[in-house]
């Protein structure tokens, strides 16, 4: 079975692309997680993650970040992180210890700087305009990727700046095992994005894994879990977008939304920008015309 790789929203298309050469060149799955999640904090342009945030509701950029790895289970995370540049290495970090695998805020500033992580002014101009207007659109997402090397190690790993204008200190999904993420080489792996709060009720990637254990394949486990969840809690989220990779290398994806695209590699590790057409529950893959009408990130 080839190399396997799904990763949220289109921003993360261009890097996906540029995943078949970090093959060649024989990039660890670790490290091909981290790059394509670190070209997205670096961007700007994306105001939902890293690098242009949108600010809280006191005009900080506060970042989270997880990282999972599936042989092990053992997991990293960081949250409500100030002018950390790549909140993802630092959580991806922390997976090394028995203890101490998730800090929060300061503590983990103070890891980061410790440890010798690159800082950056995360606010930029753009973000702090939008702040100041109070401009509310598409105003968050997570870039999450999972992946499966040729040896059937699986990892996922999430970066996020959260909901815009959220109060200090307010922690999403992202950075919560088993909400914003979840991986089991035995099983598959799993993301969320969207609604943090709603995300969490449902423990929702702990949630499609689990279906995933019961036999059900990476699409089969997220349209359940997410359609189960919906119906307990009386189709009240609006935001809720998953994605799965199970361990026998099949995609999944599932969304409220009328639109969620997500990227995968394909068996030539050419990356395909795909949708999922929430009014159809089915997936497409993004041609030019819906390329050219997309408006988010
Ligand atoms: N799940 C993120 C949060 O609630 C935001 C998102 O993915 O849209 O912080």
């Amino acid at each position: 079975m080839g190399y396997k790789l799904i990763s949220t929203w289109k921003m993360s298309y261009r890097k996906m692309s540029e995943v078949k050469e970090m093959l060649k060149r024989k990039y660890s799955l670790q490290e091909i997680i981290e790059a394509v999640i670190m070209a997205v904090e670096d961007n700007p342009d994306f105001q939902s993650v890293g690098y242009g945030g949108l600010p809280n509701s006191e005009g900080i950029v506060e970042l989270d970040a997880g990282y999972m790895d599936g042989d092990s289970l053992a997991f990293g995370a960081i949250s409500g992180v100030r002018n950390i540049k790549n909140p993802i290495l630092v959580a991806s970090s922390l997976i090394k210890g028995k203890t101490n695998n998730y800090l929060t805020a300061r503590g983990a500033e103070k890891y980061a700087k410790e440890k010798g992580f690159k800082s950056r002014r995360m606010l930029t101009e753009k973000a702090r305009e939008k702040y100041q207007n109070r401009v509310k659109e598409n105003s968050h997402d997570t870039i999450c990727v999972i992946g499966r090397d040729l040896n059937g190690s699986m990892a996922v790993g999430v970066s996020t700046s959260g909901l815009f204008m959220k109060h200090p200190g307010r922690v999403g999904d992202s950075p919560i095992i088993g909400s914003g993420y979840y991986c089991d080489s035995q099983i598959g792996g799993a993301a969320a994005t969207g609604i943090g709060e709603d995300i969490m009720r449902g423990c929702l990637s702990a949630a499609i894994v689990n279906y995933m254990r019961q036999g059900l394949n990476a699409q089969k486990a997220c349209q359940e879990a997410l359609f189960s969840y919906l119906k307990r809690v009386n189709n009240e989220p609006k935001a809720i977008s998953l994605i799965a990779l199970d361990k026998d290398g099949n995609y999944g994806a599932c969304s409220t939304l009328p639109d969620f695209p997500f990227v995968i590699l394909d068996e030539n590790n050419q990356a395909r920008l795909m949708v999922y057409r929430g009014q159809e529950k089915r997936i497409i893959e993004a041609d030019e015309n819906w390329i050219n009408s997309y408006q988010g990130d």
